[in-house]
C-alpha cells in the first residue's frame, strides 16, 4: 500500500501472487459446468411448454427465505437457482413466444453477454472501460448508418426504450427551452415556460412516462386521432399544431405496438416544421425504427431522418439479450447538455475518447455494447435485412393461416399486416362486442395453457384482441404453421 494518490500507469506490474481466487480450477469447472446448463436449456427451449410450470406460491418456495446465516458452495448455488427458477421460466428466446414485442438472442449476441459480465466493466467513463466505450462508438455509427440517419447523430445505449425516450426527451426538453430562453438544467422547471407536447391518440405508454419523469407531465399531453390502423390522422395533427401554445415537442410512431402501422412520417414532419419551426420532432421506433435496415420495408419509414430525435431497442427485433435500449439525439450540444454533469456540459468532439455518462441516464452501467455489436456482427448488413422481411413475412403467415381457418375457428385479423404484428379477434355468432370479447379472452387463455405458443391479450380501438408479435431470429414457418393450429384448437375448444 502507497500513500502516492496517483492512480497506477496503465500496464504498472504490480508485484501479483502467482494466483488469485479467481484462478481456483473450481472456478473454471463452474462456468464449464453453467455454460451446460445454460446450453441444453436452451436446445429444449422448442419443445418444452411455452408457459411457466409453476404457481407464484411455488416459486417463493423454491428460491426459499429467510437468508442463511452460512455461506453457501458456488456450485451448489448455481444449481439452487437453476432447481428454483426453471419452473418459472417462460420459453421467450424459443420461436413460439409472440408476446408483446420480445425478440430473443441471437448466439453470438447471448455468448457476448456472458463475455461482458465476465469483464464486468463499468461503462460510464472511457477509463473505467476502454473496450466498452470504443465498441458503443462502433456500433451507433454502424446503427446510423443502417437506420439512414445523419452520421453526426448523438447516441447512447440505455436499458431499453422507455430510458431512451427519456434521454430522446430531456435534449428536447433542453432545447425548446434554450429557444424560449430558459435553461431547465440550472433553474429547473418551477418558472419555465409550459411545454406542450403533441402525441399519438395510440402512443405507448412508456412516452407518457418519459414525460413524467422529466417534469413536463404526461396530464399535459395532446392526442392526434388515429385512422382504422392505428396511424395518425394528418388532419387532426394539423389541428392539434393549429392550438399548441409555448414550447412545442411532437411525437411520431415508427410501429404501432398493436398493429406494427407506421404513421406518415413523410407528410407530417414537413407539416410540423412548415408550421412550428422551433418544434423538437421524435420518434418511437422501439421495434418499427428496423424497418429502416431492409430495402424491401424502408419505405414504411420515408423522411424518418428529418426528425430531431429517435428511440428504439436491440432487445425487440434485433435479438440482442436484455438490457439494450438505443437513444438517438441529432443536436448533441442538446443531448449532451441534458443529460452531463455541470462540469462536462460542453465537451470537444471528434477523435476523442468518449465517456458514455454524458449520453444517457447512468454513470456506472453494464458494457451493452459488447452484444449489439456480437448481433449486428452475426447478421451483417444484408441479415438485418433478411431477418426483419423474415419477421414481417412469417406474421403475414400467421395472419393467412388464421383467416384460412375461418370456417372451424371463428377467427378474423383486424389489422393489416405492414409490419411484424398481427392482431386477432374472435366473434360468437351473436355479433355482440361483449361476447367476442369474451371469447377472446378465452381463446389466448387457452392458447396460453396448451403451451404450444404464447400470445398476450390486449385492448384496441375498445376491443378486446389477441396479439401476436413475430420478432424472434428462430421462428420457422412451420413454427408459424404449428402456432396456428394451437390457435385453431383453442378457438374450437371456445364455442
Ligand atoms: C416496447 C416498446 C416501448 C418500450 O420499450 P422498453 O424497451 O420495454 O422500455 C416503447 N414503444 C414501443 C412502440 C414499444 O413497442
Amino acid at each position: 500500500m502507497s500513500n502516492d494518490p496517483r492512480p497506477n500507469p496503465p500496464h504498472a506490474q504490480t508485484p501479483a501472487e502467482p494466483s488469485s481466487a479467481h484462478a481456483d480450477p473450481a472456478t473454471a469447472d463452474l462456468l464449464r459446468q453453467t455454460a451446460e446448463t445454460a446450453a441444453s436449456w436452451l436446445a429444449g427451449v422448442g419443445e418444452r411448454p411455452v408457459r411457466e410450470s409453476a404457481t407464484r406460491a411455488q416459486l417463493l418456495a423454491g428460491f426459499g427465505a429467510p437468508l442463511a446465516d452460512q455461506p453457501t458452495a458456488a456450485d451448489e448455488v448455481v444449481a439452487q437457482l437453476v432447481a428454483a427458477a426453471e419452473p418459472g421460466l417462460i420459453g421467450m428466446p424459443g420461436p413460439r413466444y409472440f408476446g408483446f414485442v420480445i425478440g430473443g438472442s441471437l448466439p453470438a449476441a447471448l455468448a457476448a453477454d456472458w463475455l461482458t459480465a465476465t469483464w464486468d466493466q463499468n461503462a460510464g467513463i472511457y477509463a473505467a472501460g476502454p473496450a466498452a466505450s470504443v465498441v458503443e462508438e462502433v456500433v451507433g455509427a454502424w446503427l446510423l448508418d443502417l437506420f439512414g440517419l445523419p452520421e453526426d447523430t448523438g447516441f447512447g445505449f440505455t436499458t431499453g426504450c422507455q430510458m431512451a425516450h427519456f434521454t430522446c426527451l430531456a435534449a428536447a426538453r433542453h432545447e425548446v427551452l434554450r429557444r424560449a430562453g430558459h435553461n431547465v438544467e440550472e433553474d429547473g422547471l418551477a418558472d419555465a415556460p409550459r411545454i406542450t407536447v403533441i402525441v399519438s391518440a395510440e402512443v405507448h405508454a412508456t412516452l407518457p412516462t418519459a414525460l413524467q419523469y422529466l417534469g413536463i407531465g404526461r396530464g399535459r399531453l395532446v392526442k392526434v386521432e388515429t385512422d382504422r390502423q392505428g396511424r395518425i390522422e394528418l388532419q387532426s395533427l394539423a389541428e392539434c399544431l393549429e392550438k399548441a401554445e409555448g414550447p412545442l415537442i411532437v411525437a411520431l410512431q415508427a410501429g404501432n405496438v398493436n398493429t406494427g402501422a407506421f404513421d406518415p412520417i413523410a407528410d407530417a414532419i414537413p407539416m410540423i416544421r412548415r408550421r412550428r419551426p422551433n418544434a423538437w420532432i421524435h420518434v418511437d421506433g422501439a421495434f418499427g425504427l428496423w424497418a429502416a435496415a431492409s430495402p424491401r420495408l424502408r419505405h414504411l419509414v420515408a423522411g424518418l431522418g428529418l426528425a430531431d430525435s429517435w428511440a428504439t431497442d436491440g432487445h425487440k427485433a434485433l435479438n440482442v439479450p436484455y438490457d439494450s435500449g438505443i437513444a438517438f439525439v441529432r443536436n448533441r450540444d442538446a443531448h449532451t447538455a441534458a443529460l452531463s454533469p455541470q462540469a462536462a456540459a460542453y465537451i470537444a468532439y471528434g477523435d476523442v475518447e468518449r465517456d458514455e455518462f454524458r449520453w444517457v441516464p447512468e454513470y456506472s452501467r453494464r458494457a451493452r455494447g459488447f452484444a449489439a455489436w456480437a448481433a449486428l456482427r452475426q447478421l451483417g448488413r444484408n441479415g438485418v435485412a433478411e431477418m426483419m422481411d423474415r419477421q414481417v413475412a412469417l406474421a403475414q403467415r400467421l395472419a393467412a393461416g388464421v383467416r384460412a381457418a375461418w370456417g372451424v375457428a371463428r377467427a378474423q385479423v383486424l389489422n393489416d399486416v405492414v409490419f411484424n404484428q398481427v392482431l386477432l379477434r374472435f366473434p360468437t355468432a351473436s355479433g355482440s362486442d361483449a361476447d367476442g370479447d369474451e371469447r377472446t379472452r378465452a381463446v389466448v387463455r387457452a392458447v396460453q395453457a396448451d403451451g404450444t405458443a404464447w400470445m398476450s391479450g390486449s385492448q384496441w380501438h375498445g376491443l378486446t384482441v389477441m396479439r401476436a408479435s413475430v420478432s424472434n431470429w428462430s421462428t420457422t414457418e412451420a413454427d408459424i404453421d404449428r402456432t396456428v393450429e394451437a390457435i385453431v384448437r383453442a378457438a374450437r375448444s371456445v364455442a
